[in-house]
């Protein structure tokens, strides 16, 4: 990742934070779109000699997200990839779901994800560069009591194969991950029968750790991953083939 500049959305945690930290410790600089505080993330990275910085913004915000990628450019000198990971739930049957929970869940999961791409689209055009949506097993195969989440993260799978197909001829690959059940806030809440009945579904017998999807994000990011564009990579211990 030398001389490379990440753009991590929701990095401050979980499975963002996990790839901000592999891609230094890969040689990359990072920097972090947050709506939470991601100073000590920063403060981690640049401990360990590379350049980092963090920009507390609501990526579902158009107009914040374009003045972002702006700002990377004048403070890093690029932007060479991209990880649209930033996410949230809002998980109820849809009979009992509200508008307003699918309408926060889409613009943050799948809206923030146009805004970021045509974002750094823009610079990468002369650049060439790669990009990464982090989806879900939900977008893949549906679940119930997420209709709104799912539905936002299969979007992202289409977003990723036709952006693929408009600009790999420019040198920018686009690429997804769809995770399992990985040990984040988000899965925190599991009680231990759900996850005693997961694990007996999953065949490889544990839930996921967030360095499991940095390493593949890592791949894709990385030349190990050049012929590689609008591909959608399962990373769930075989709970879905
Ligand atoms: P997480 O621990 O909740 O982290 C998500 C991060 O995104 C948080 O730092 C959060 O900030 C930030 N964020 C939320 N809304 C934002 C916004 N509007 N603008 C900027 N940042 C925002 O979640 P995670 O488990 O690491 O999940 C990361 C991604 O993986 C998500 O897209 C998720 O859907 C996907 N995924 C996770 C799993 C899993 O099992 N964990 C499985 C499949 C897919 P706050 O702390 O302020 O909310």
């Amino acid at each position: 990742m030398k001389d490379t500049v990440t753009i991590v959305t929701g990095g401050s945690q979980g499975i963002g934070r996990s790839i901000a930290e592999f891609l230094a410790a890969k040689g990359g600089d990072v920097v972090i779109f947050d709506i939470a505080d991601s100073s000590d993330i920063v403060q981690y990275i640049r401990q360990k000699g590379q350049r980092s910085e963090f920009y507390q913004i609501d990526v579902s915000n158009f107009n914040m997200v374009g003045e972002a990628v702006d700002k990377v450019i004048k403070d890093m000198g690029r932007v060479s990839n991209l990880v649209n990971n930033a996410g949230i739930t809002a998980d109820k049957l849809l009979l009992r779901m509200k508008e307003e929970d699918w309408d926060r869940v889409l613009q943050i999961n799948l809206k923030s994800a146009f805004n970021c791409t045509k974002a750094v689209v823009r610079y990468m055009l002369k650049t060439g560069g790669s990009i990464v949506n982090i989806s879900s097993i939900a977008g893949v195969m549906g679940n119930a009591g997420q209709a709104n989440y799912a539905a936002s993260k299969a979007g992202l799978i289409g977003f990723t194969k036709s952006v693929a197909r408009e600009y790999g001829e420019r040198g920018i690959r686009v690429n997804a991950v769809a995770p399992g059940f990985i040990k984040t806030r988000m899965t925190e809440s599991l009680d231990e029968k759900s996850r005693e009945t997961m694990f007996k579904a999953i065949p490889l017998g544990r839930l996921g750790e967030p360095d499991d999807i940095a390493h593949v994000v890592y791949f894709l990011l990385s030349e190990y991953g050049s012929y590689i564009t609008g591909e959608v990579i399962n990373v769930n211990g075989g709970l879905y083939m």
